[in-house]
């Protein structure tokens, strides 16, 4: 048997980690057994879904090589193998029509709560054939559902969940405008899709137990379902946008690399031991699904941070330069200029951005605007060293550690501690007293306009 997986956003808005993390063990888990790992956008509810959300949604899986292996199944292209299902059950007495209105499921409803009761459907129309009098009215498709018993599910995350039969009603499949519901196309699409293992979130539990109706009633093969728990911010409370950036483009947007997030996606829930760092590569050896908790995990952002700062430092610098250079644009100067800042910048960034920021000095001719502390480093006496600096400069080999070696000769000859030469230098090259290695901030910017910097602070 081939293992297939799918993840299956519906596309109300942006992909947020959660959905990501879900989409990631099921990668994870079907790649793992040599099967295949699809996408199912469910896009039935017209009203709340959204082409702009479709697309967001493929862009981020896309960002973090989540791609599906086939293209996605739009679950709205399928409404009618779902209403052919649907009349399936009812063909084998399975299901039945029901003629409510809505206003009178409504009182129903009501009439239950006011006593205390479940608001189910009462079963009216469930051994009962429609008289002359339904003929032309329109009906709702509902499942019998088996009122004794119980239904058992073993999860791979939650373990033995039961749920007692009488809590369940004859739910609705097929509205009375021939649209299916959710829970019964969900089914559908699985089975045709030849899912395996349903991984999603824990929120979905409960539907399982009304979605095994419709398997049962056609004979069809459950998938395995593995629940997995939310994830809730550092507070303990539900992950939401108040406790940072909750979108996978907004993980992107602030510098995050894939790699990276995949790693700190992984870690949500899922655990090796304490190991921080695994690798997609390693993941795909030692991921099981039986691994993650079921207790609800944090997302904790210095932690994130941290595990960027790691890949950050182990990417090929023209990467990161790349990617710099898509949120600078730089003329070819320029970007030469990034290219040879990035060994350097990398060994301490946290996010892609921080290196954006912090090579934009390199940009143009002529350093930016000096900031207040950097015009208060440039005072006469550093101004006059900076001259003679000049001097020395220029007769130096342009190479890093020919310019390291060039500033400290410098420093003994004027007496003065090296920080007195680099602090005013980074101030004349960038503007700033914080900036990438100094000999790097040199050899980067090359002789002619390092020597023109200096020139213009001095
Ligand atoms: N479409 C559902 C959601 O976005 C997921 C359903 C499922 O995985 O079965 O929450």
């Amino acid at each position: 048997m081939t293992i297939r997986t799918r993840f299956a956003p519906s596309p109300t808005g942006f992909l947020h980690i959660g959905g990501a993390r879900t989409a990631y063990f099921n990668a994870l888990f079907a790649h793992r057994h040599g099967g295949q790992y699809l996408l199912r956008i469910e896009d039935t509810d017209k009203s709340r879904s959204t082409p702009e959300a479709v697309a967001q949604i493929i862009e981020s899986l896309a960002w973090l090589g989540l791609s599906p292996d086939a293209p996605p199944v739009m679950q709205s292209t399928r409404e009618a193998r779902h209403a052919e299902v649907a009349h399936a059950l009812l063909a084998a007495g399975k299901a039945y029509r029901a003629y409510e209105t809505a206003d009178e499921l409504k009182a129903m409803r009501e009439a239950a709560q006011a006593e205390g009761r479940p608001p189910h459907y009462n079963g009216y129309w469930r051994d009962r054939a429609p008289g002359p009098a339904e003929a032309e009215k329109p009906f709702a498709i509902r499942i019998k559902a088996r009122r004794e018993g119980s239904t058992v599910v073993n999860d791979l995350v939650q373990g033995r969940v039961e749920v007692r039969n009488a809590e369940l009603d004859d739910m609705i499949i097929l509205r009375s405008d021939g649209t299916p519901t959710y829970l019964h196309a969900v089914v559908v699409d699985d089975h045709d899709m030849e899912i395996t293992h349903v991984i999603r979130g824990d929120d979905h539990l409960t539907n399982t137990f009304r979605q095994c109706m419709v398997f049962d009633a056609m004979g069809w093969a459950r998938p395995e379902f593995a629940h997995v728990p939310l994830i809730h911010g550092a507070d303990g409370a539900k992950l939401s946008k108040r406790h940072g950036a909750v979108g996978v483009l907004e993980w992107r947007d602030q510098g995050v690399l894939p790699e990276a997030a995949l790693n700190a996606l992984l870690r949500l829930g899922w655990g090796h031991g304490d190991t921080e760092i695994i690798t997609h590569a390693e993941a795909q050896n030692i991921f099981d699904i039986a691994d993650v908790g079921r207790a609800a995990s944090r997302m904790d952002y210095a932690k994130l941070n941290h595990i960027n700062g790691v890949y950050l430092r182990a990417a090929e610098p023209a990467r990161l330069a790349a990617m710099v250079a898509e949120r600078l644009s730089p003329d070819a100067v320029g970007l030469a200029r990034i290219e040879a800042l990035m060994p350097a910048m990398q060994e301490r960034a946290k996010s892609v951005l921080e290196l954006a920021e912090g090579a934009r000095f390199a940009l143009g001719h002529g350093a930016p605007p000096a900031d207040e502390k950097a015009r208060a480093m440039l005072t006469e006496e550093a101004q006059g060293r900076l001259a003679r600096l000049a001097q020395a400069l220029g007769g130096a080999e342009w190479t890093k550690p020919a310019l390291e070696a060039c500033l400290k000769t410098f420093a003994e000859a004027e007496g003065v501690k090296l920080g007195a030469v680099a602090q005013p230098l980074r101030a004349a090259l960038t503007g700033s007293l914080q900036s990438p290695p100094i000999d790097a901030v040199l050899a980067a910017l090359g002789r002619e306009e390092a020597l023109f910097r200096i020139a213009a602070a001095s």
